[in-house]
């Protein structure tokens, strides 16, 4: 392999600069040209190529976002889309890609090396750490640290009001944002995605907590929680029910994904985009690199979409535990 390209695609993630820098220097230090793709898989599908030295990426290992920027491509979900990106590739000679990106970026890659047989390895980078084969993905830690500080000045308001809030935090599909700063924040109850704990119980424990001369409480709540009630709905009741508070809803957004990346995500940001390259050189493809134990792992494309939704019931018992 004598090029390399790397793209960013789907949600942006703060940390994913950090793994772009780590790529485009692994390349350097390997001696192998690095072609950053703009704008994901669309502008592999329209060439928007650049060639990126040591220096073009300079100063961006404490920026959020990502500087090749992130689209969501309908183009690439078409066979006609990805012959065009594989024309482009192969026009510009390059031998490799590296996707930094989340389950629905890997999915695509796979359909393009069942096609085209063409060498490519991904990278975790997404705020929802919703990825098997890694312990942590680029962005999450980054994220819970932001979501904690919001929480941490809502408490202030909380507890000077003697307030219930509803904070609505990211997470579809899975609740790792929800549950892990629920419990560095003192959550109350947290709602995730993963477990439908109930209307009753929430009123109940709410009541027990008033009981026991809690004056203000806090509930997290995932943007995907079964429940089946949306975070104003889910207050309405409770106002309903349990008229004992005067209740107010946060809705954190797009905050979450924004800001500098943690130490810890430029780390593993640094760690996966060197894995990643080294992963090339050695002949795989198809394959995810992660950070298990403390130690570089690689894992299949097809397995790290399938993310296992375990919960961890360990988390949900500390979270019991100290809210009491
Ligand atoms: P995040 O988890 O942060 O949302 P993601 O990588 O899952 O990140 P998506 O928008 O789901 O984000 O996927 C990114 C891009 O991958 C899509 O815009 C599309 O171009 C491509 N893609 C997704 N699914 C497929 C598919 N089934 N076939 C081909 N390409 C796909």
């Amino acid at each position: 392999i004598k090029k390399i390209a790397v793209l960013t695609s789907g949600g942006d993630a703060p940390g994913m600069n950090a793994a772009i820098r780590a790529v485009v220097r692994a390349c350097t230090y390997y001696r192998i040209e690095c072609v950053g793709v703009y704008r994901g898989y669309q502008g592999l599908i329209e060439g928007d190529f650049k060639t990126l030295s040591a220096r073009h990426v300079s100063n961006i290992i404490n920026k959020g976002g990502t500087i090749l920027k992130s689209a969501r491509s309908q183009e690439f979900k078409t066979t006609e889309g990805r012959a065009k990106a594989f024309q482009n590739l192969k026009e510009a000679g390059i031998g490799a890609i590296v996707l930094i990106g989340g389950d629905g970026t890997f999915t695509g890659g796979l359909k393009f090396i069942e096609e085209y047989n063409f060498p490519v390895v991904g990278i975790p980078g997404t705020i929802d750490n919703d990825i098997y084969g890694t312990d942590n993905t680029i962005g999450y830690d980054t994220a819970l640290n932001t979501v904690v500080e919001v929480i941490d000045k809502i408490r202030d308001t909380a507890s000077s009001h003697n307030r219930l809030f509803f904070i609505e935090v990211m997470g579809r599909d899975a609740g790792f944002i929800a549950l892990n700063s629920g419990i560095g924040a003192g959550a109350e109850e947290i709602l995730i995605p993963e477990k439908n704990l109930g209307l009753e119980r929430l009123v109940d424990s709410l009541k027990k907590s008033k009981d026991k001369g809690k004056t203000s409480s806090i509930v997290v709540v995932s943007e995907g929680d079964k429940i089946g009630k949306n975070v104003f709905e889910l207050a309405d009741y409770i106002n309903d029910n349990f008229p004992h508070y005067d209740i107010r809803v946060s809705v954190l957004g797009h905050m979450q994904r924004g800001g500098s990346p943690s130490c810890f995500d430029r780390v593993l940001a640094s760690r996966l985009g060197v894995a990643a390259v080294e992963a090339l050189l050695d002949r795989s493809t198809g394959v995810m690199v992660g950070i298990t134990n403390n130690e570089v792992s690689t894992v299949g494309l097809n397995k790290a979409i399938k993310m296992n939704h375990d919960i961890n019931e360990e988390l949900l018992k500390v979270a019991e535990i100290t809210s009491v």
